[in-house]
């Protein structure tokens, strides 16, 4: 059966490595099942080295994010929703809202009134990213909001575009949020814990550190920066090579034949494919890849290996949906052997169980 293997040592290597960096407090990013990991080991293993902020998207989330952490750690949901039942979810489950509109502050209000309590939220700014939060010229907006007394803000963040490559574009995102900050306070409110960098901007941005970080991806080591981080790669999937045959020369593999072997080959059938996330991630930044391709030329195409016995093997072809040829000529691999594929635990179905060594 295959499984998704992290050590947890080096995931603990990461999470040192990413507290040491920050010397702000850092606010655990768990959201898609903890990048992966395990919402739930992911959530521990922070809170066992101090963490005690998280943050989520999804809020069905919620109840086993709390459930682990415990009342005392605070989960901001990273969603601004204007919707009355979720909203009324977050305040009910004690999380920090973020407020990104004025429909989300009047659902946020409502839903705290209702509760009879005063909702914690975060102002959400969008300086770039063109997802949830109020645009810098919607000041008028944001100091309404900030005047509703069902509404009691903390914090206000946006999140960058682009920082794994462009620090240019990260510091004007960086400027146009504190210029919202600064608008703020000269209004008579607190802008409160003010946060952007995520793990990218965390190493390539060091000034956008702020009064917290929000780090998902530097845990699992897979994250791009500009220079090298101590960061290690952790996880790998875990599946067996369920037969061996040769071909011959000559011979067409795959759908459309589209792939012809040149020499008699040896391939080893691996029982994992592209419903595993096998083949799908790419990690490279976009100007990488072009100087690749540049270099190379359609050869840039990224060639898949998979470990066997200690040694990278190329795939032939594309990966299909459960299962992977691999060239293993020359080898002596067998039925039953363990195979390791590198590739990123957000792709990896849930349906893979995950196991900690
Ligand atoms: C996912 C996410 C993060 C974490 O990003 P990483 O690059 O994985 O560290 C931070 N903030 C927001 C709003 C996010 O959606």
């Amino acid at each position: 059966m295959n499984r998704y293997v992290i050590d947890r040592a080096l995931l603990e290597g990461n999470i040192a490595c990413v507290l040491q960096a920050a010397s702000v407090p850092v606010m655990g990013v768990v959201k898609a099942n903890g990048y992966g990991f395990g919402l739930r080991e992911m959530a521990l293993a922070l809170k066992a080295q101090g963490v005690n902020s998280f943050a989520i998207t999804e809020l069905e989330d919620i109840a086993p994010l709390r459930d682990a952490v415990g009342e005392g750690a605070d989960i901001l949901v990273m969603r601004s929703t204007a919707l009355a039942d979720e909203a009324r979810h977050v305040v009910e489950s004690g999380c920090i809202a973020s407020v990104g509109s004025v429909a989300a502050a009047d659902a946020l209000a409502a839903a705290a009134r209702a509760a009879g309590v005063r909702a914690r939220c975060h102002l959400k700014v969008d300086t770039g990213f063109g997802r949830y939060g109020f645009l810098p010229a919607q000041m008028d907006d944001v100091l309404a909001c900030y005047a509703r007394e069902d509404l009691a803000f903390e914090g206000m963040y946006t999140h960058f575009a682009a920082a794994y490559h462009d620090v240019a574009a990260t510091r004007a995102q960086l400027s146009a949020l504190e210029q919202v900050a600064e608008q703020v306070e000269r209004a008579g409110f607190a802008a409160g814990v003010r946060h952007a960098a995520n793990s990218p901007a965390l190493f390539n941005v060091p000034e956008a550190k702020l009064d917290m970080v929000r780090i998902g991806s530097a845990f699992t080591g897979r994250v791009i920066t500009l220079a090298p981080t101590p960061l290690e790669r952790v996880g790998y999937l875990e599946a067996q090579v369920i037969d061996v045959k040769t071909l011959p020369a000559g011979s067409g593999v795959g759908y459309g034949g589209a792939t012809r072997v040149k020499r008699e080959t040896q391939v080893a059938f691996v029982s994992a494919g592209t419903q595993e996330g096998f083949g799908l991630a790419v990690e490279k930044p976009p100007s990488l890849r072009g100087a690749l391709s540049a270099a190379k030329g359609a050869a840039a195409h990224r060639r898949l290996e998979v470990e066997i016995g200690g040694r990278a093997w190329p795939v032939l072809g594309e990966a299909d949906l459960s299962l992977t040829l691999v060239d293993v000529t020359g080898g002596d691999v067998r039925a039953g052997d363990w195979a390791r594929m590198d590739l990123n635990p957000m792709m990896v179905s849930p349906k893979v169980p995950r196991v900690y060594v």
